[in-house]
């Protein structure tokens, strides 16, 4: 390796990692060190696998960091824990960067005083010192720092203040590479086992000798993985359980709570006199006055749907339309016709000129003329989301699902859904419980993701312009039914399972960001940028061919009789009991499994010059886009379902039940609406 070749200390990379409480702002600091753009999410549990980063400091050394799922200890239950504990115990960085959010001083020092334990330097970056200033609180900063032993530094990540002083402060504690044992953490009782356990090991030579204290206290906490890690004899064993047991005796309390206790302890006398706050603790905040409306027991439920109502309105209304219009105005008026005179002027062939224009720019364009206004509703919901709304959205449904039997936790991904599948379904790596994480990954997808706005869209404007928000609104809330009903059928048959606890932290209100909420919204726009070039781009050309040619490989003068129409025919009949048996949609369809905005750019290449009016209905149309919810993911989902089942039969069963549920909820819509409008009319 690297470190072996040139090992002076001048040029030896430099590992660091990034540490804390789940939404104490890791990510936001790693990607103010790094440049990158990783999601940053004002809820806990956003952050599941580890990220590493690359940059090299003002002396040319390489230096990576790494940024770590949020815990609140140190113990291997949960997956977060587990990435967690084994990067710190295994890497062995050169530097822990221990994040403490101000605002939450005794539950972030909790993991600080395990963290000082593991025998790395330390440094902690006391982050949200925004928030300590505006609120009129005081941190004493050198008085924390002494009582520690660790160096500290206030920060605010999301506002880039002393950031530059922390990295000095990093380097200046690589380059010593000395690690400092923070003292006085526990009474002289248990201080006087853990010293006994720790010769003990000595004895057997078993422990690395920096992480002394740490292997010391988990055996002292009974910790099954430590334990286990170490092969004891029988008489060692019994000669570190008589310790313990002495103090567990005179306590006659569970031994891990034993060491708990004395933490907070610790923590609470030195919290008392480093910070001073502006206000007694346990007065009522602005924060909970306005969750005793939003998160109130009636109230909840009402507040969340009039929310979601209004961001569809202000999309969807007439501000939405304008803006679409005006790209729409752009792309499909101006530039084609830009390009098309191009194209005559240089004498390009009648074919090209059709392939560019209505194939790639009517394709396209009819996609990327919503982008407007998928840009604005992302905005919105990153706007709730990074103010602390969406959390306890988060919360009330926290309360439903589990009445649902599903866990808590399966929320997170589904709020995801929202925007992407993929990495939606990548978040249930967070539960535990294989049957919660299948039944969670099998219901994510009816949350209706963002490329599947184009086409509510385009029959939007085609069939109900002015119910807009209406429409959409409902094709939202009949996704989280149909997860709703999903999951009490699998939770109750073949996904019976306990459901493992889950405690949801709510975050404070925050103000959001502007560059968090850039990066949200430049997160759907570079996915759909990259879709737009690569997938929409090759199968507009792909069917615009398709229609053009028979068999034979003749120019065919209707598309009916071309290649798709002659495949199309095929799959067709299928959906006529749904009410749109027609070719083009079927073929429409089945493009919408490489991306669901190549569904608007095959029509629009496919009707080109027809109005959808003349083969949907406003019922069909409806029960179309009842289809477009709920069938089958994109191929990028797929794989993404496939790797994290991590089972064929299990993503085999998905794609299957996935089908079904779209098209009998289809059938029912056009079936029941067709009843309907024989007796009303
Ligand atoms: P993580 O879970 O620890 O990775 O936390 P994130 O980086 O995702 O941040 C959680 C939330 O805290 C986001 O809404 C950030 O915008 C916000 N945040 C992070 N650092 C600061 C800060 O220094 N000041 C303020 N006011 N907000 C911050
Ligand atoms: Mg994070």
């Amino acid at each position: 390796m690297n470190s072996i070749e040139k090992n002076n200390a001048e040029t030896k990379p430099l590992k660091l990692v990034l540490a804390g409480n789940p939404n104490c702002g890791k990510t936001t600091l790693f990607n103010q060190l790094t440049g990158s753009k990783q999601y940053v999410g004002n809820w806990p549990g956003v952050t599941v696998e580890k990220k590493e980063g690359k940059v090299k400091n003002n002396r040319g050394i390489d230096v990576t960091i790494t940024d770590l799922p949020g815990i609140y200890s140190l113990s291997p239950y949960t997956p977060e824990e587990i990435v967690t504990r084994n990067c710190l115990l295994n890497d062995d960085p050169d530097v822990i960067i221990d994040i403490v959010d101000a605002t939450n001083m005794e539950r972030n020092l909790y993991l600080t005083t395990q963290l000082a334990e593991l025998g790395r330097p330390i440094v902690i970056a006391l982050n949200m010192i925004d928030i300590l200033e505006k609120r009129g609180d005081k941190i004493d900063i050198d008085f924390l720092q002494k009582s520690l032993g660790i160096p500290v530094v206030g920060i605010s990540a999301s506002k880039n203040i002393g950031i530059d002083k922390l990295v000095d402060k990093v380097f200046e504690v690589a380059s010593k590479g000395k690690y400092v044992e923070v003292k006085n953490i526990y009474s002289p009782e248990t201080d006087r086992v853990l010293r006994d356990i720790e010769d003990a090991l000595e004895a057997v030579k078993q422990s690395p000798y920096h992480r002394k204290r740490w292997t010391a206290v988990k055996l002292f906490e009974g910790d099954r993985v430590t334990w286990a890690h170490y092969n004891f004899t029988d008489v060692q064993k019994k000669h570190i359980d008589f310790h313990i047991n002495e103090v567990k005796l005179a306590k006659n309390i569970d031994r891990e709570m034993i060491i708990a206790d004395e933490r907070y302890k610790y923590i609470c006398s030195i919290t008392q006199k480093a910070v001073r706050r502006s206000k007694p603790v346990g007065c009522i905040t602005f924060s909970d006055k306005i969750d005793s409306v939003v998160t109130n027991k009636y109230l909840a439920l009402p507040v969340f749907l009039l929310t979601m109502l209004m961001v569809f309105f202000i999309t969807f209304g007439p501000l939405g339309n304008l803006l679409r219009d005006g790209a729409d105005w752009l792309i499909n008026t101006w530039f084609a016709e830009l390009v098309s005179n191009f194209l005559v002027s240089a004498n390009a062939a009648e074919w090209a000129q059709s392939l560019v224009v209505d194939g790639v720019i009517g394709g396209v364009g009819a996609v990327v003329s919503f982008l407007p206004q998928i840009m604005l509703l992302f905005t919105l919901l990153s706007l709730l989301e990074d103010s602390g709304y969406m959390a306890r959205a988060a919360f009330i449904m926290d309360k439903l699902l589990r009445l649902i039997g599903l866990s808590g936790k399966a929320f997170v991904p589904m709020l995801m859904g929202f925007g992407c599948t993929v990495p939606a379904v990548m978040a249930t790596r967070t539960l535990e419980n294989q049957k919660d994480k299948r039944l969670t990954i099998l219901i994510t997808p009816f949350m209706s993701c963002s490329a599947k706005m184009p086409v509510y869209l385009l029959f939007i404007s085609a069939f109900f312009p002015d119910a807009g928000p209406f429409v959409i609104f409902g094709i939202y809330l009949l996704g989280m039914v149909v997860s709703v009903l999903t999951a009490l059928l699998f939770k109750n048959t073949i996904l019976k399972g306990k459901n493992a606890p889950f405690v949801m932290e709510l975050p404070p209100y925050r103000m959001p960001s502007p560059k968090s909420l850039w990066l949200h919204v430049w997160d759907r726009l570079k996915d759909f940028l990259v879709r737009a070039g690569t997938v929409l781009v090759g199968a507009t050309v792909l069917i615009w061919f398709l229609q053009r040619f028979d068999f034979g490989m003749h120019m065919v003068a209707s598309a009916d009789e071309s290649i798709l129409a002659s495949v199309g025919v095929f799959i067709a009949p299928v959906f006529a009991l749904c009410g749109f048996g027609d070719w083009r949609a079927s073929v429409s369809l089945v493009t919408g499994l490489a991306a669901k905005e190549s569904i608007v750019s095959t029509m629009s290449v496919l009707f080109s010059g027809t109005a959808l009016s003349t083969v949907f209905t406003p019922l069909s149309a409806i029960s179309f886009l009842v289809f477009v919810l709920l069938y089958t993911p994109c191929v990028a989902a797929l794989s993404a379902i496939s790797r994290e089942m991590n089972s064929k039969k299990w993503t085999a069963f998905a794609v299957v039940y996935q089908l079904c549920v779209a098209w009998l909820a289809s059938a029912l819509v056009y079936q029941f609406g067709t009843l309907i409008m024989n007796i009303v009319g």
